[in-house]
């Protein structure tokens, strides 16, 4: 699933066609097509894993789910979920999630719950944690309220980075370590955007399908954690559970 990083580079890739009106749009998706004809794209952002596509009085929500992907200027071997044609190129989508918002794409949505916008708010986020204290971090991290733009890899680096144990109560964690989780949710995923751009995003991986802890040199536990049942990498000699 992409994460709120690939996200951003959806939209950086994709920034050309701003200003441009659309020529002809196409897809199987369940939107009225006709009425994207002749709009102009306005602007593109981003909340966690959704992309807006925003135009006059209304904007197309994209989310990719599981195996969304795009092309630009391209096409690939699988229905075509939304495709737009602008008189600069094309934008060709398969597998996501389509939907029209109306109105404001303000009042659809709070940037300040997405890591990486402008407008995150950390206090508001482990506000948010201490009011479920029974919630193991791991399904925390993935909460798209709490969290947004968040996945499972930022997840796992997140909890390595700052020594905490996946099924960790969100309620036993001290507010200074909440604090270091939520700081980190941001910081990673800001890296996380930085090594993906250079292709390097694996190779910087310290807990996310590793087999060994590079702190410890002892084997790491690979186990579906939480009522998200999604899977978890981590060291219990040097991640503590609280
Ligand atoms: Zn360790």
């Amino acid at each position: 699933m992409p994460e709120g990083p690939s996200i951003i580079i959806a939209k950086e890739k994709m920034a050309e066609f701003i200003g441009y009106k659309v020529i002809a749009a196409a897809g199987n998706a369940k939107i009225d097509m006709p009425r994207l004809e002749d709009k102009k794209l306005l602007d593109i952002k981003t909340w966690g894993k959704h992309l807006l596509l925003c135009f006059e009085g209304f904007t197309i929500r994209v989310h990719f789910l599981l195996f969304g992907t795009y092309r630009i200027n391209e096409t690939k071997e699988a229905l075509l979920r939304l495709g737009l044609t602008f008189s600069n190129g094309e934008i060709n989508i398969y597998t996501a999630a389509v939907k029209v918002l109306e109105g404001d794409i303000n009042s659809h949505y709070n940037w300040s719950a997405d890591v990486m916008h402008p407008q995150w708010n950390e206090k508001a986020a482990i506000e948010k944690l201490t009011d479920k204290p029974d919630m193991m971090i791991c399904d925390a991290l993935l909460e798209q309220d709490i969290f947004s733009g968040v996945g499972n890899i930022i997840k796992n680096e997140v909890l390595y980075r700052v020594y905490v144990h996946p099924e960790s109560r969100t309620g036993n964690i001290p507010e200074k370590k909440l604090k270091e989780i939520a700081d980190q949710a941001r910081k990673y995923s800001f890296d996380f955007l930085k090594w993906k751009n250079e292709g390097t995003l694996k190779k910087h991986w310290l807990a996310h399908t590793k087999k060994n802890c590079s702190r410890c040199d002892l084997p790491m536990y690979k186990e579906y954690t939480g009522t998200k049942k999604r899977r978890s990498f981590f060291c219990t000699n040097c991640q503590e559970l609280y």
